[in-house]
């Protein structure tokens, strides 16, 4: 059992730097190829335009043009480091059971935006290149692959929680029978405590990959850093990747101890004092304690 450690990935520390500077704004957009910055026309004299038109016939943008991050930008270290930290996780992901399928996405604060997996893709199969940079806007590259499916509901986790830098999503198995029966985790266990709060919450039902969902899940997470998705699976955030995926696995192992307590009938769930208790005594817990 983990605390709240802090961020220990290089990866997420480079992103949580940087992700402290900008919010961004806009929800409504559409993951969409990023366009062309336009620039200023400046006025040329008949010899500036001729010299230009000598010079120019190689070129076909202006060198003012916005360069796309995905291709001729060099990658440098700490996000190829960011970019091999989610693959990573979507391995772990995927060799721990947690995500049948091509079920579940991964991502980490990056910029004013995020790295997420592609869409569709078998986690065996990602390179780094294919990891695509979704800015706050919901922009990609021109030459990016196709962003998780996800990619509004990760951004507005990282819109309402400045604090955290990592959202793993996954379809694990007792997370989502527990999500199908649209049952949340009540405090059946003390563990419960570990996303933070007194129990684990459901968002209701929305469609995959709407704006109705991101809607849901800014809501569900703004208190918390898990939750059940109705008819769906589950989300966890975390400081870090390997933050996320552990409080992921630990959803899953609750929702399984859960699943298995039901079958003997109704549990005596902690009450909102013992609950409130543990949350205190959760603070001072392991080796990554909060100081108080
Ligand atoms: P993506 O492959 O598009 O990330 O979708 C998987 C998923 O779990 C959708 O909810
Ligand atoms: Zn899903």
């Amino acid at each position: 059992m983990a605390s709240k450690p802090t961020t220990s990935s290089k990866a997420t520390k480079a992103a949580a730097g940087k992700s402290a500077a900008k919010k961004s704004t806009s929800k409504k957009m559409a993951p969409r190829k990023a366009a062309p910055k336009k620039t200023a026309s400046r006025k040329r004299t008949p010899k500036q335009a001729a010299l230009k038109k000598s010079t120019s016939s190689k070129r076909t943008t202006p060198k003012t043009q916005s360069t796309p991050k995905t291709k001729s930008a060099r990658i440098s270290k700490a996000e190829l480091d960011a970019r091999q930290g989610v693959i990573a996780t979507a391995l772990k992901m995927s060799v721990t059971g947690l995500s049948p399928g091509r079920s579940g996405n991964v991502s980490c604060r990056w910029n004013d935006g995020m790295l997420i997996t592609p869409s569709g893709m078998p986690y065996e199969q990602i390179k780094s290149a294919d990891i695509v940079f979704v800015d706050g806007n919901g922009q990609v590259g021109p030459r990016a692959k196709k962003p998780s499916s996800e990619w509004r509901f990760h951004l507005s986790a990282y819109k309402a929680r400045p604090d955290m830098n990592a959202v793993v999503h996954t379809h694990s198995l007792h997370a989502v029978v527990l999500a199908c029966a649209h049952k949340p985790i009540p405090a059946f266990h003390y563990m419960v405590a570990l996303a933070g709060g007194d129990h684990i919450p459901l968002i209701p039902y929305a469609p995959f990959g709407t704006e109705k969902l991101a809607d849901y899940v800014a809501v569900g997470i703004s208190q918390i850093d898990a939750c059940l998705m109705a008819n769906h699976g589950q989300i966890a955030l975390g400081k870090s990747l390997e933050q996320a995926l552990e409080l992921a696995q630990e959803i899953e192992i609750m929702a399984q101890q859960y699943v298995k307590v039901l079958t003997l009938g109704l549990p005596r769930l902690l009450r909102r004092r013992e609950m409130q208790d543990v949350l205190e005594r959760i603070k001072t817990y392991g080796q990554h304690a909060q100081k108080t």
